[in-house]
């Protein structure tokens, strides 16, 4: 038997993998695929309030599927409000019971709960409901709810522990307020809420509760969607302030009191400008923090093996083969530093290094182009440059910006919001006028921005786009007559109604 072999035979597993969320399942099924012995540990620490959830980590249980599913029961109204330009008539008065949605979405996730725990039996690999942290190299402790502790080896280790909300550290933060992890399963519904931060999570949580039909302000300290473009962050804040969400800006909550409790109660929320001394007050029956979330890399043992952190963002930097600076420990998903976190690149990068790691292959993750879109009342699709990051990069001169407002024709009857949706391409001049960032806001953009970036991943260029017959009358085709350009200084308003 040579070396290799009797190091192998040491270890209880092949590879362990701690986090089951979007990248740790993907990486689990992948390497069991290829024979490899794989342990899964996958736990979930209860929020301040209690909350906690089933397998298959923040994307299915607290993230994407149920904020696109409480996304979709908000256009749902705006749709109903629109029905009856369209001839629809119906009389009961409107009205949307929140525990009928919220029964509605928790029972698609335990359904996919179950549905993960049943493929992992499939592939043979082996879950533990646990929490993970290393003891010294090659070895974890995995703690079970009860307290009870098992110790398991492995050659190769995958860490995919995610991110959980941050908290303000202001008084009362952790005794009264909820983040979207406990938002979804709310027993009740929030009433009137006040979203704190300006983050994608929480432009997207406060669009759906007030097109719910409740009362929403956001409280954001500085910019909206802060690493987005702002032309487009700001486009879709003004929608929202048009639609009834109220914004107070530049200030930062000191501390939250409770008034009276119940279900909703009622909380009292003093707030400091970051701009003067003064202070706000106001009166809530939900507060809802989405300021940031932090990677859980903290009580996980990665000292006891050396694994390095950046200090400042607590993730973990990775080489290009997700490898961290312990070779035999690699890291995917939300914990990576200087990546974009999202669930769709946790699972390429997951199944990509089960690939490389056991399969014989090279191919890398490559996280450039990766689409996405941010689910606010009027969605707002990206892929490649913000126009800032992208003016930097190849400097003024170099970069062309295509622009036009436009009106979907299904706005047109219910007499909505004519020059608001708005389509941007920012080109490389140096580059036959490849597309290097591509922004839309609008109706659908997330269905329409998958498409896209395929096209940006070929290098498209402005010519073919202009070469591509568009499909009318849907509002994907304004991509394919774009003309004009902001440095012309011409109008980009569609005129007339
Ligand atoms: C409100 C919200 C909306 C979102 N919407 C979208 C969207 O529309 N589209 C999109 O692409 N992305 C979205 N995301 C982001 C997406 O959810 C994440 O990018 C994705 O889940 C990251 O996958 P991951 O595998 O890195 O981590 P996670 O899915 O977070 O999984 C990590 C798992 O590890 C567990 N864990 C942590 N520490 C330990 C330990 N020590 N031992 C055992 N288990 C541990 C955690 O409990 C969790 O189950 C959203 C996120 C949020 C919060």
């Amino acid at each position: 038997m040579n070396e290799a072999n009797e190091t192998r035979e040491q270890f209880d597993y092949d590879l362990i993998i701690i986090g089951g969320g979007s990248g740790g399942l993907a990486a689990s099924k992948e390497a069991a695929a290829y024979g490899k012995k794989v342990l899964v540990l996958d736990y979930v620490t209860p929020t301040p309030l209690g909350t906690a959830w089933g397998l298959g980590g923040t994307c299915v249980n607290v993230g994407c599927i149920p904020k696109k599913l409480m996304h979709q029961a908000a256009l749902l109204h705006q749709n109903i409000k629109d029905a009856r330009t369209f001839g629809w008539t119906f009389d009961e008065q409107v009205r949307h019971e929140w525990t009928t949605l919220r029964e509605a979405i928790q029972n698609y996730i335990r359904s996919l709960n179950w549905g993960y725990k049943i493929s992992l039996k499939e592939k043979a690999v082996t879950y533990v409901n646990a929490y993970g942290e290393f003891m010294g190299p090659h070895k974890i402790k995995a703690t079970n709810k009860k307290g009870k502790e098992t110790f398991y080896t492995a050659e190769t280790f995958i860490l995919a522990t995610g991110e959980r909300p941050r908290y303000l550290g202001a008084t009362g933060d952790k005794e009264y307020c909820i983040t979207s992890d406990d938002l979804f399963s709310l027993p009740y519904s929030p009433g009137k809420t006040l979203v704190v931060g300006a983050s994608y999570v929480a432009l997207e949580c406060a669009g759906f509760l007030a097109g719910l039909g409740l009362d929403v302000t956001v409280m954001v300290r500085s910019i909206l969607l802060r690493g987005f473009d702002q032309q487009m962050a700001n486009l879709a804040g003004d929608y929202m302030e048009s639609h009834g969400i109220k914004f107070i800006r530049q200030f930062v909550p000191l501390k939250i009191e409770q008034l009276e409790p119940g279900t909703p109660g009622k909380l009292k929320v003093t707030a400091q400008s970051t701009v003067s001394s003064e202070t706000t007050e106001g009166e809530y029956n939900t507060v809802l923090l989405a300021i940031g979330r932090d990677a859980c890399t903290k009580n996980i043992g990665l000292d006891k093996v050396g694994v390095k952190v950046n200090e400042k963002s607590g993730r973990i930097p990775v080489n290009e083969l997700e490898q961290t600076n312990v070779p035999y420990i690699y890291a995917i998903g939300d914990i990576l530093d200087s990546k974009l976190q999202l669930t769709p690149v946790a699972i390429q990068a997951g199944r990509l290094l089960a690939q490389r790691l056991y399969g014989g292959s090279t191919l890398k993750c490559d996280y450039v182009n990766v689409p996405t879109t941010i689910f606010t009342p009027l969605e707002y699709g990206a892929c490649g440059f913000s126009e800032e990051a992208a003016l930097e990069k190849y400097g003024e001169n170099n970069v062309e910006v295509y622009h036009s407002y436009f009106w979907p024709l299904e706005w047109t009857v219910p007499s909505r919001d004519n020059n608001t949706c708005y389509a941007k391409i920012v080109c490389n001049k140096q580059d036959h006028e490849k597309v290097v960032g591509f922004h839309m806001l609008g109706p659908n953009a997330g269905e329409i921005t998958q498409g896209f970036g395929a096209a940006m991943k070929c290098g498209m260029t402005k010519e073919q786009l202009d070469s591509t017959i568009g499909i009318h009358p849907v509002c994907a085709e304004v991509f394919t007559t774009l003309s004009i350009t902001k440095g012309s200084g011409s109008n980009a308003k569609q005129s007339g109604c």
